[in-house]
């Protein structure tokens, strides 16, 4: 029986092994023949949901059955994330050094929540930080961590500033009795600064969305009356969220001033560098963390913008005691080896499992060196700002935002159209027209009520002509609108 057992089970690992290869063939051919795939899904409400049986299955399926379906049922309900005409929201890219580490990272299928569970990803992870913090030039004591999102980065920010505050008494007894406390963030910041504010009791109400200047950056001196008022009614400001790179239009609130108003009124400053992050390293974009010295925590994803596949968020704190004495927990069935001489991440985020991330980042740091990073992403900001100018040029078409990296906000102006609701609309049938054609894909905002078209540079494989021909096609799509005047 045990003998039949072991045989069923080396004959999975030759099947596995060929399916494996099969599957790399896949793989290589989708990255190769990208462009043949409609950038967007080109599907319907639940279309994919019909195709799939109501009830699972009661005898096994073969992986051939099962592929096919992948390709036949799911795979034209994708939207190609990879594609080199990926202008929307902002990238998720990825890269093969990325996807190696991941498909062994599947495999030996790990979970990393501390040092004893598997100590070459504890001990891969710092150093990875470390490599991380000196590649976007953050000072060295900053500590780090990978958590799955900026989000989730976010709510430990705002969470240790809560204890921190509170003496570490809410984590004791609870909000009851303590003052409202406050959190600070622009109008323009991240929708999960609102939403964290939620998830840590503090409640909506406070959380002050203080207004931006002309270049959507906060308006300091609007923050300081903010936290003045907060103070003299009797809250308690806990925390301000400097937005490096907002999703809106790229913002960048200028941290210098920041970091000295929450130095004054003893302000957590964390720093959402989610998108914008990877930017920094380039030397010359380094302007954006002056103030550095004043940050208390820092997010950014290299999942975003640095090659890097999603999930994989680097979560840096000055000093990673507020941190943890805010997460940490140990019952008797978690406690483990290693001592005070190691690193238990669990103690460091919100969720105890994790995976391990740490890999790909290795991957993808030695496959590329800090020199082809450097050159990827000023290639991207180049294209970018190169697009500004153009956009910039024509008489029919307005920019809407600054273009400090590689996000460009802009809008079709056509003379002949004056009211603002019919301008938005035809920005709007302009983003619909070229997302339903397959050709690329890009996504809108609102920049001072304005609908505003993104065009979000950012992927491994764009290249010139790939913004060029977007260009082309925006401006042959707006023109050949119809306008109803
Ligand atoms: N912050 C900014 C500035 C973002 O642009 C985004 C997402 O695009 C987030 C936070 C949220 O990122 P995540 O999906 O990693 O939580």
């Amino acid at each position: 029986m045990v003998e039949r057992f072991a045989k069923a089970i080396k004959m999975d690992i030759e099947k596995f092994r060929q399916n494996a290869h099969e599957l790399v063939d896949w793989m290589a051919d989708y990255l190769r023949d990208l462009e043949e795939y409609p950038v967007r899904a080109q599907v319907s409400p639940g279309e994919i949901l019909k195709q799939l049986p109501s009830n699972p299955p009661s005898r096994s399926d073969s992986f051939e059955e099962i592929f096919d379906d992948f390709q036949k049922i799911v795979l034209p309900g994708m939207t190609h994330w990879q594609h080199p005409s990926f202008f929307a929201y902002f990238p998720a890219n990825s890269s093969p050094p990325s996807v190696l580490a991941e498909m062994v990272t599947a495999t030996i299928g790990a979970q990393c929540m501390s040092w004893e569970t598997s100590p070459a990803a504890a001990e891969l992870e710092q150093r990875m930080m470390e490599w991380l913090r000196e590649i976007i030039g953050l000072p060295s004591e900053f500590q780090g961590v990978i958590q799955d999102s900026a989000s989730s980065a976010t709510l430990c920010a705002i969470l240790s500033a809560r204890e921190r505050a509170t003496d570490w008494r809410v984590n004791r007894a609870g909000l009851s009795g303590e003052p409202d406390m406050v959190v600070y963030g622009s109008t323009e910041c991240h929708s999960s600064v609102e939403k964290n504010v939620k998830i840590a009791g503090l409640g909506k109400k406070n959380f002050r969305k203080i207004q931006v200047t002309d270049t959507f950056a906060i308006d300091t001196r609007a923050l300081v009356d903010a936290i003045e008022r907060d103070k003299a009614e009797g809250r308690l400001p806990i925390c301000m969220v400097a937005a490096l790179g907002s999703t809106s239009s790229s913002a960048i609130d200028p941290l210098l001033d920041i970091a000295d108003i929450c130095k004054r009124h003893r302000l957590w400053l964390h720093v959402d560098a989610a998108w914008a992050g990877s930017a920094l390293v380039d030397p010359e974009l380094r302007w954006m963390i002056d103030g550095i010295e004043g940050v208390d925590s820092f997010v950014f994803n290299p999942h975003k913008w640095l090659f890097t596949n999603f999930d994989c968020s680097a979560y840096f704190v000055r000093s990673p005691d507020a941190l943890l004495k805010t997460l940490s927990i140990l019952p008797e069935y978690l406690k483990s080896e290693g001592g005070e001489a190691v690193r238990n991440y669990r103690d460091w985020g919100v969720p105890l499992g994790r995976r391990f991330r740490a890999l790909k980042l290795w991957f993808v740091l030695r496959s590329y060196g800090i020199e082809q990073l450097r050159k990827m992403i000023r290639t991207h900001i180049d294209y970018a700002q190169e697009l500004a100018l153009e956009i910039g040029a024509e008489r029919d078409f307005e920019l809407l935002a600054p273009t400090p990296l590689a996000l460009v906000c802009f809008r079709y102006r056509p003379t002949k159209v004056a009211s603002p609701v019919e301008l938005d609309s035809v920005n709007e049938r302009i983003v619909k027209e070229i997302n339903d054609s397959g050709a690329a894909y890009l996504t809108h905002t609102r920049l001072n009520g304005a609908y505003a078209i993104r065009i979000s540079i950012g992927q491994a494989g764009t290249k010139q002509h790939h913004v060029k021909n977007l260009w082309s096609r925006v401006k042959q799509t707006a023109r050949g609108i119809r306008l109803v005047v």
